[in-house]
């Protein structure tokens, strides 16, 4: 099994690719975007600045597992510069939202972020509705603690050795998080299928014919939906459990920047959602 090991999170590719995708109007997906791009910018600034406050030494963890510490020491401070960021330029609710985790204090918070460092993302989450009105709490703190730990998440994965090759595993096997997106990559006259994982965006490679939630491999179960406005986007269906997985197709686009294009594909969720379908793993922002 293939593992990627992309070494740095390229958070500049993810701003500017976002920058692009805001302007096409067929997408609709400019405000995401635009939000997107904010935050996104934020968590450039913190994972360039984890190298200088955090040095290399001791930075992955002595066990061999990603989750098992959490150095608040290098997170709380930021942590209060997004809730901030939040506060001034995010949407309605979420900014309210940032507002009332800001005036719950330090403890609190890193009671927040340290919950969700040891399970975030291990089940599914829809992360929907998160820039609605009317947003769940637990919405809510995934969000930020998600946004917030990402970079991190990257940082020290980044640095930690790869974990051991496993076949066709439905969960990351660095984390143990649920797969966010399925990525083909170009490989021969075909493309080679990949997972990314939601919480340390790992890509471990997994079988084109199987379901990356119950293991279903009857082609015929497994129907694939494209959109026409992003013909790189395929809705990975699943007849079995009725889940899908959203997948980007590098062979057809080259410059799509999977994490970011899968923000914009917001036709795709609602379609899904007529349909009967389930997202295994939500993204950031929940489209
Ligand atoms: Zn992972
Ligand atoms: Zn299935």
């Amino acid at each position: 099994m293939t593992i990627l090991t992309a070494g740095k999170a390229n958070y500049r590719a993810r701003i500017e690719r976002a920058a692009g995708l805001a302007e096409r109007p067929e997408l609709a997906a400019r405000e995401i975007l635009s939000f997107y791009g904010v935050l996104a910018n934020f968590q450039k600034n913190y994972y360039e600045a984890l190298l200088k406050s955090w040095g290399k030494n001791g930075v992955a963890p002595a066990s061999g597992d990603l989750r098992s510490e959490l150095n608040l020491g290098v997170v709380l401070e930021a942590f209060g510069e997004l809730l901030e960021l939040v506060g001034e330029r995010g949407p309605g609710a979420l900014a309210e939202a940032a507002r009332a985790f800001q005036s719950k204090g330090w403890a609190r918070q890193g009671e927040i972020l340290g919950e969700f460092w040891k399970t975030g993302l291990m089940q599914s989450d829809s992360g929907a509705a998160v820039l609605e009105e009317d947003s769940h709490h637990q919405t809510m703190r995934n969000f930020f603690a998600r946004a917030m730990l990402q970079p991190y998440a990257e940082f020290v994965g980044g640095a930690m050795l790869p974990p051991a090759p496993v076949m066709t595993v439905c969960r990351c096997p660095r984390c143990n998080a649920l797969p966010l997106l399925g990525v083909l990559r170009p490989e021969g006259d075909g493309g080679k299928r990949f997972l990314m994982c939601s919480f340390c965006s790992l890509e471990w490679e997994f079988r084109r014919i199987l379901c990356a939630k119950c293991g279903e491999d009857d082609e015929k179960k497994l129907p694939v939906y494209v959109a026409e406005q992003m013909p790189h986007l395929r809705m990975e269906c699943c007849e079995t459990c009725k889940h899908f997985l959203r997948t980007v197709d590098l062979t057809k686009d080259g410059n799509a920047v999977p994490l970011v294009d899968d923000l914009a594909a917001v036709p795709f969720s609602l379609w899904a959602e007529e349909m009967g379908y389930q997202r295994i793993q939500g993204n950031l922002l929940g489209t």
